[in-house]
C-alpha cells in the first residue's frame, strides 16, 4: 500500500463512522499567542474544548501538518538520529466534540477504542500480537483516578498482559495549568524481528524500552476541567481527541525498520543522492544522518514558508531559519556539497504532496526562491564560521565548554543559531555556556533597541481588528514581503 492510499483509508474509515473530513489547519499559527506552530491535531479545535465556540460537526477527522521544534514539544535533536521523530509530520486524527444538547452525536472511550482496534487490526491488518496499549494508572497525590473505563474497554480486544499502566507523563493530557484534561491511551507497535522477540520473550515492552517498539497512536479522553485551585471537575461535555503519526503508521504497514525507508521519504532521499552523487544507507554514519535530516527538514521548511512564515531573525521566522541553517550545515559538512541544495528539492516535494497539501504546489517557485536566497546567505559565512568554531574547539582544552561570548560571536558574525553551535559542540564532546550566550544576546538587544523595534512584527497584519488567514504571497520577491490575507 502506498502512503497516499494509507492516508485515504484512514479518512475513509472515519467517514464511514460518520465523521466529517476537514482540511489541515495551516502549520503556522497566527491567532494564538501561546503557540507559534501547530504541534497537534487538536490545536485548531481548542476553542471547542474550552467552550468558546460551538463545533459545526460533532465528529471530525483529518490529517494535520504539525511541527515540533519549539516550546512544549521539541524533537529537533532526535530527528535523523532516531528513525521516527520528525520536525514536520502529519498527525492523523479523529475527534468527538461532546455536546450536552445532543448526546447521541458524540462518542467516548467505548467507540474510540473499538474503532482504533478495528482500523489497525481489520482494515490495516496489523498482527494483534504486535500491539500494546497503555492506560493511565492514576496518581493519588494529584487526586487523579486510574482509568478503569478505558482498561475495561481494552480488555474486550487485547490480552491483559498487553495493557500497560502508564504514569501521568505519558498517559494524562493537560492543555495547561487549568482547563480541559483527561487520561489518554497510547497504542504501540512491536516491530522487532522474530529473533529479537524470542530473545526478549516475556518482557513487556513500550516505546522507551526498544527502538523498534514505537508509539503510533494516542487517544485522549477529555473528561475533567482543572480549576485554578487545582481541583478537578467533571466536564459537562466529554471529548475524544486522537493523534496518530502518519509516517510511523506507513512504516509499520510497509514493513520497514525506519520511517525514512517508506515512500514518504525515499523519493526525496533519492533526489538528494542524485544531486550530491552519493548513496544512502540505513545506518548510523554521519552521511546517513545527513540524508535523513535533510529529507526531514526540507518538508518543514517548505510547508512553513508555504503557510506564510518567511525565515527571519525573530519569533516563528527564526525557527524556520534555524531548521534551514541546520540542514545546510549537514550537507555542507557531511555530503560534501558546497552550493545551495535545498531549493532544488522543492518541486519534488510539491509534486509529492500536491493532492493532500496543494498550497505548496501553488507557490513552489516563490518558496524555492526564498529557500535559495536563504541558503546563499548562510553559505557566505558558513565556511568561515566552521573554521572559527574549529579554532574555538581546539582551544577549549580542559574547559570542555564553548563560552557564551564565543557562542554569541558565532551567532552574530557567522549566523550560527545556538542549536547549531550546540550540535557541533556535542559532536566534539563539548558543552555550550548557554546562560552566557543569553546574557550576551540581552546586552546586544539593550544596545540596539531600535533594531528590536523593527524586528518586532513577523507578520504584516492587514487589519488587526479582523481575523484573517494567509492565502498566498503577492509577488515573487523576497524583499517586498507582501502577504495576502483573506477574512475568515
Ligand atoms: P513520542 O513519545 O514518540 O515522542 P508523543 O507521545 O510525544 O510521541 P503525542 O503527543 O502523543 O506524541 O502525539 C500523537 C502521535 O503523533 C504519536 O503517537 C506519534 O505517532 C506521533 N508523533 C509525535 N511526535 C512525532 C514526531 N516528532 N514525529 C513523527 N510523529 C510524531
Ligand atoms: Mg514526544
Ligand atoms: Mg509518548
Ligand atoms: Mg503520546
Amino acid at each position: 500500500m502506498t502512503s497516499s492510499e494509507i492516508r485515504q483509508q484512514f479518512l475513509d474509515f472515519f467517514k464511514s463512522k460518520e465523521h466529517h473530513i476537514v482540511p489541515s489547519a495551516p502549520i503556522v499559527v497566527k491567532n494564538d499567542p501561546t503557540l507559534l506552530f501547530t504541534n497537534a491535531g487538536m490545536n485548531q479545535f481548542k476553542d471547542y474544548f474550552l467552550g468558546n465556540r460551538k463545533p459545526a460537526y460533532p465528529r471530525v477527522a483529518d490529517t494535520q501538518k504539525c511541527l515540533r521544534v519549539s516550546g512544549k514539544h521539541n524533537d529537533l535533536e532526535e530527528v535523523g538520529v532516531d528513525t521516527y521523530h520528525h520536525t514536520m509530520f502529519e498527525m492523523l486524527g479523529n475527534w468527538s466534540f461532546g455536546d450536552p444538547g445532543n448526546p447521541q452525536a458524540g462518542y467516548f472511550k467505548k467507540e474510540a477504542i473499538a474503532w482504533s482496534w478495528e482500523l489497525l487490526t481489520k482494515v490495516f491488518k496489523i498482527d494483534k500480537d504486535r500491539l500494546y496499549v497503555s492506560v493511565f494508572e492514576g496518581d493519588e497525590k494529584e487526586g487523579l483516578p486510574f482509568d478503569e473505563e478505558a482498561y475495561n474497554e481494552w480488555k474486550n480486544w487485547i490480552a491483559e498482559d498487553r495493557i500497560i499502566r502508564g504514569k501521568k507523563k505519558d498517559n494524562f493530557w493537560e492543555m495547561g495549568d487549568t482547563g480541559p484534561c483527561g487520561p489518554c491511551s497510547e497504542i504501540h507497535v512491536d516491530c522487532r524481528t522474530e529473533e529479537e522477540r524470542k530473545s526478549m520473550e516475556g518482557k513487556t515492552l513500550v516505546n522507551a524500552d526498544h527502538p523498534q517498539v514505537i508509539e503510533i497512536w494516542n487517544n485522549v479522553f477529555m473528561e475533567f476541567n482543572r480549576l485554578k485551585d487545582g481541583t478537578l471537575q467533571k466536564l459537562p461535555a466529554r471529548h475524544v481527541d486522537t493523534g496518530m503519526g502518519f509516517e510511523r503508521l506507513v512504516r509499520v504497514l510497509q514493513s520497514k525498520t525506519s520511517n525514512y525507508d517508506t515512500d514518504v521519504f525515499t523519493g526525496t532521499i533519492k533526489a538528494i543522492g542524485k544531486i550530491v552523487d552519493k548513496e544512502y544507507d540505513n545506518d548510523d554514519s554521519k552521511t546517513s544522518v545527513a540524508f535523513r535530516v535533510i529529507s526531514d527538514h526540507i518538508r518543514a521548511i517548505c510547508f512553513t514558508i508555504a503557510d506564510g512564515q518567511l525565515p527571519s531573525n525573530t519569533g516563528a521566522g527564526y525557527v524556520v531559519r534555524r531548521i534551514l541553517r541546520r540542514a545546510v550545515r549537514y550537507y555542507y559538512s557531511y555530503l560534501d556539497y558546497k552550493q545551495p541544495l535545498l531549493y532544488q528539492l522543492v518541486l519534488f516535494i510539491a509534486g509529492q504532496f500536491q493532492h493532500v497539501f496543494p498550497e505548496l504546489k501553488n507557490q513552489q517557485d516563490f518558496v524555492a526562491k526564498v529557500i535559495k536566497e536563504e541558503e546563499e546567505a548562510f553559505l557566505r559565512t558558513l565556511e568561515k564560521g566552521l573554521k572559527r568554531i574549529d579554532d574555538i574547539i581546539s582551544k577549549a582544552g580542559s574547559a570542555e565548554i564553548i563560552g557564551g561570548k564565543e557562542a554569541f560571536e558565532l551567532y552574530d558574525t557567522y549566523g550560527f543559531p545556538i542549536d547549531l553551535t550546540r550540535l557541533i559542540a556535542t559532536e566534539n564532546n563539548l558543552a555550550v555556556d548557554e546562560t552566557g550566550f543569553e546574557a550576551e544576546m540581552q546586552q546586544q538587544k539593550n544596545r540596539s533597541r531600535q533594531a528590536t523595534a523593527i524586528d518586532a512584527g513577523d507578520w504584516t497584519v492587514v487589519n488587526e481588528a479582523e481575523r484573517s488567514s494567509f492565502v498566498g504571497y503577492d509577488r515573487l520577491s523576497v524583499q517586498t514581503r507582501i502577504i495576502k490575507y483573506r477574512k475568515v
